[in-house]
C-alpha cells in the first residue's frame, strides 16, 4: 500500500476544551489513484491532510508513505517528506503575488531533486500562454492552474488538494478535476481531493468520509471500476 494510515488521532486542547478533530482513523490508499474525502465542515478533513502532508503532528498513531514511516521522522526529514514526495493546492491558490506565473512555477521545481520541464507543465495546464503575467492578472481558474502546475512541477508522488474548486465557478473546476486526472494518468500521481462537493466526490476512484473526527465510510467508485 502506497499510504497506510494506523489508528491515527489528533487532540487540539484550547483552554479547558479539548477538540477531538481525528479519532482513530485507519486505512489504505492504493499508488495512481485518486480519492476524494468528504465529511461536513469540522469533521477532521484538513486535519488528516496536514497529517498525511507533513504539515502537523499526529497525537496518536502512525502513517506510512511510500513505506517510510512519517509519524516518527524528525523536522528536518519531515520538511524532505513534504519537499520529495508531496504536492499541495489550496482553495486560494497560495500563489506567489509577487512572481509571474512563470516564476512561480519554476521556485517549486528549484525546490525538487528530480523537477519536470516547466514549460511542459505550464502547457499541460493550459496556462503558457500567460506565463509573463502576473497572478492578479489570472482569472481564478487560471490562478488554480498555476497553483496546480507548481504543485506538479516536484514531480511528488502525491498531491494533496484541499478543496481546488471551493472558489471557482463550474466551468473552472470541472477543467481543474480533468487536469488532475491528466496528472493521475501521465504520472501515476496519488491525488487525494477534499471536497463539499458530491459531483465532485464522484470522479474518485473510492471516497473516503469522515464525521466528528472519525471515518465513517470507504467507498469504491463502482462506475469507475466497471468502466476500466
Ligand atoms: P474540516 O477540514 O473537516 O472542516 P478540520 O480538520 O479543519 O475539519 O477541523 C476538525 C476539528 O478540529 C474542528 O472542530 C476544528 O474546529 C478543530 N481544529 C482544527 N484546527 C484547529 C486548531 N489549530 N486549533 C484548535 N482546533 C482546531
Ligand atoms: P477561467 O475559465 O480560467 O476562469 P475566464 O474565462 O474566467 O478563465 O477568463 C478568461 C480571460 O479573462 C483570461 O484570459 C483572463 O486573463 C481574463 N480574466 C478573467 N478574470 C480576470 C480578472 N479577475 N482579472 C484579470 N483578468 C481576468
Amino acid at each position: 500500500m502506497f499510504v497506510k494510515v494506523e489508528n491515527l488521532s489528533k487532540v487540539y486542547r484550547m483552554g479547558q476544551n479539548t477538540i477531538k478533530a481525528l479519532d482513530e482513523v485507519s486505512f489504505e490508499l492504493e499508488k495512481g489513484k485518486i480519492y476524494t474525502v468528504i465529511g461536513p465542515s469540522g469533521s477532521g478533513k484538513t486535519t488528516l491532510f496536514n497529517i498525511i502532508g507533513g504539515l502537523d503532528r499526529a497525537d496518536e498513531g502512525r502513517v506510512f508513505v511510500d513505506s517510510k514511516e512519517i509519524t516518527a521522522m524528525d523536522q528536518k526529514r519531515l520538511s524532505e517528506y513534504r519537499r520529495d514526495y508531496v504536492g499541495f493546492v489550496f482553495q486560494f491558490f497560495n500563489l506567489i503575488n509577487g512572481l509571474t506565473v512563470y516564476e512561480n512555477v519554476l521556485s517549486s521545481a528549484h525546490l525538487s531533486k528530480n523537477p519536470l520541464d516547466v514549460d511542459m507543465v505550464l502547457k499541460m495546464m493550459d496556462v503558457y500562454s500567460e506565463k509573463n503575467k502576473f497572478p492578479f492578472e489570472l482569472s481564478g481558474g487560471q490562478q488554480q492552474r498555476v497553483a496546480i502546475a507548481r504543485a506538479v512541477v516536484k514531480n511528488p508522488a502525491l498531491i494533496l488538494c484541499d478543496e481546488p474548486t471551493g472558489a471557482l465557478d463550474y466551468d473552472s473546476s470541472k477543467l481543474v478535476l480533468k487536469l488532475l486526472e491528466d496528472v493521475n494518468k501521465k504520472f501515476g500521481t496519488t491525488i487525494l481531493i477534499i471536497t463539499h462537493n458530491l459531483a465532485i466526490s464522484k470522479m474518485a476512484d473510492a471516497t473516503l468520509r469522515l464525521r466528528s473526527g472519525s471515518l465513517v465510510e470507504f467507498s469504491k467508485n463502482l462506475q469507475k471500476i466497471s468502466a476500466q
